[in-house]
């Protein structure tokens, strides 16, 4: 099963009724940096993330059958929603498995949507497990990244891109299994060889980075972090992000709890935008000089679910406890 151009663009075409063409917009920061700054607002779709991209186009793609017998998979809660919104669309039924790491915010609204919710303990990799043993039972998976039609239609943010901005020459893209930089990546190298393509992760647990240093999947600690969205590995058996990701991404940067903090901020109070840690970490990496950006520039602002209480301490400028650590400005 190997991705192309052509499942991208019939993706694109598959997928808007259920999601939106993002708006791409000039940052503030752009003064700043020397280059021209632009953000592709995935903040702005149905479930205020990119992932209804990926799942209503694998959704789209079942057969009458496996739609009849219902569909499973597991999130950190932007896949999940996304998966229970096209699942609603469509009249089919949903199961979402969610680990503990996974903020009762993003749980609830997937309940909203009429989604069976299991809570799973303790990790996102067990409730890989648990989705696992109820697909064996006949219903249809949905993966959160590891598949073509997925990673097609997070893919489709690269086209919209280029339609407007042919002369972009770099594109930066929040990364965890790799479902959105890989199949961005991969659509951008086809359609503009020269373009510079760079993911950015959390400095803990750092999935794909560790695996394209070792050369191979490896398992990664999971800890709490602002940006709840990245966490998880990337699967044992890869089957198809992390070879995108090793060939096609020309850089991995990563990113601290206390860089994604100020850049939340940054992000709200120049740009004007809500964004969730994950949506902020291009801001991040750049904002901490980690980024050699000249020419055209988008970053992608992957999702803006993040609990109200706890943005509002963030641009109050207030110490959180995540876990073991404390973060602040
Ligand atoms: C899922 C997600 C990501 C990472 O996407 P992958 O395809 O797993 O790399 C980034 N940002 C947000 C908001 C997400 O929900």
């Amino acid at each position: 099963m190997s991705l192309n151009l052509r499942d991208v663009r019939a993706a694109h075409k598959r997928i808007r009724h259920i999601s939106v063409a993002t708006p791409l917009i000039p940052s503030m920061l752009s003064g700043q940096t020397g280059c021209e700054l632009l953000l592709k607002l995935e903040t702005t779709q149905p479930t205020r993330a990119f992932k209804i991209r990926g799942a209503a186009n694998a959704i789209g793609s079942l057969t009458d059958e496996q739609k009849s017998r219902g569909i499973v998979c597991c999130s950190t809660g932007n896949h999940g929603r996304a998966v229970a919104f096209a699942a609603k669309q469509l009249g089919i039924a949903a199961t979402v498995c969610l680990s503990e790491l996974v903020p009762e915010a993003k749980a609830g609204a997937i309940e909203e949507l009429g989604a069976n919710v299991r809570r799973v303990a303790h990790t996102q990799e067990d409730a890989a497990l648990e989705t696992k043993r109820i697909a064996a039972g006949g219903v249809t998976e949905i993966s959160a990244f590891d598949d073509v039609e997925v990673v097609a239609g997070q893919a489709t943010i690269t086209l919209e891109l280029f339609e407007r901005r042919p002369d972009l020459q770099n594109i930066i893209i929040p990364l965890s299994g790799g479902g959105l930089a890989g199949g961005m990546a991969f659509a951008a190298k086809q359609m503009q060889p020269r373009v510079r393509v760079v993911g950015v992760s959390m400095e803990r647990g750092a999935g794909m980075y560790e695996a394209v240093r070792a050369g191979k999947p490896v398992e990664v600690e999971e800890y709490p972090s602002l940006a709840d969205a990245l966490g998880g590995g990337i699967g044992a058996d890869n089957r198809i992000t992390f070879d995108l990701c090793r060939k096609y991404l020309d850089d991995i940067v990563l990113v601290s709890e206390k860089e994604i903090y100020n850049a939340m901020r940054v992000a709200f109070q120049q740009d004007g935008i809500v964004t969730e840690g994950a949506g902020a970490v291009c801001h991040a990496a750049l904002l901490a000089g980690k980024l050699k950006l000249e020419g055209a520039t988008a970053f992608v602002v992957s999702g803006a679910n993040v609990d109200m209480k706890m943005f509002q301490k963030i641009i109050n400028g207030e110490t959180l406890r995540l876990g073991d650590v404390e973060v602040g400005p």
